[in-house]
């Protein structure tokens, strides 16, 4: 099972990821995680991605890309993976199918997540992370919109998207987003 979760900050893709690999057995692959550990460590990484990071911009397709692509050709992801938070921008999309279309591999569904935006900002204020203040979260919104909104066509048009409601209890989104994925898996 390869599935990707799109969907705006604080839609809670990272705790529903948490749990949906949980379930399927499958790695997590979290782009935003993976950078954060290179900020962290203070790798080469790290210090590419940590000004866009800060100022609540996408990191350039390149640096993610080429990321990504060493992650994938990991051992634990011949079963599957989630991806979550990758990809953010049409040409990430297309350098991914490309990757997987190479390996045999393809998407089995994108899952979007769908939050309005007033719950959005809430529940990022509330998190309280470094890039979660409130002129950067508003910023990343914009970005969102302008740079990984596209990414819903793009999708829909291979007959991948699936539209889940993300608003209200946790377990109800997780129960809604395993419902699909045991709909896809069924076939
Ligand atoms: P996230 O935890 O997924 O919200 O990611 C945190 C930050 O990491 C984002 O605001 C971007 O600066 C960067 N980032 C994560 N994934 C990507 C991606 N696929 N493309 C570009 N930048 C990314």
């Amino acid at each position: 099972m390869r599935v990707i979760l799109v969907g705006p900050p604080g839609a809670g893709k990272g705790t529903q990821a948490e749990r949906l690999v949980a379930k399927y057995d499958i790695p997590h692959i979290s782009t935003g995680d993976i950078f954060r550990a290179n900020v962290g460590k203070g790798t080469e990484l790290g210090q590419k991605a940590k000004s866009y990071m800060d100022a609540g911009e996408l990191v350039p397709d390149e640096v993610v890309v080429e990321m990504v692509a060493d992650r994938l050709t990991h051992d634990d992801v011949a079963n599957g993976c989630l991806l979550d938070g990758f990809p953010r921008t049409v040409p990430q999309a297309q350098a991914l199918e490309e990757l997987l279309t190479a390996s045999k591999q393809p998407i089995n569904v994108v899952l979007k997540l769908s939050v309005d935006e007033d719950e959005l900002v809430e529940r990022l204020l509330s998190r309280g992370r470094a890039d979660d203040k409130e002129d950067v979260i508003r910023h990343r919104l914009e970005v969102y919109r302008q740079q990984t909104e596209p990414l819903e066509y793009f999708y829909w048009q291979r007959g991948l998207l699936r539209d889940v409601d993300a608003m209200g209890d946790m377990d109800e989104i997780t129960e809604r987003m395993l419902a699909v994925l045991e709909e896809v898996k069924a076939g």
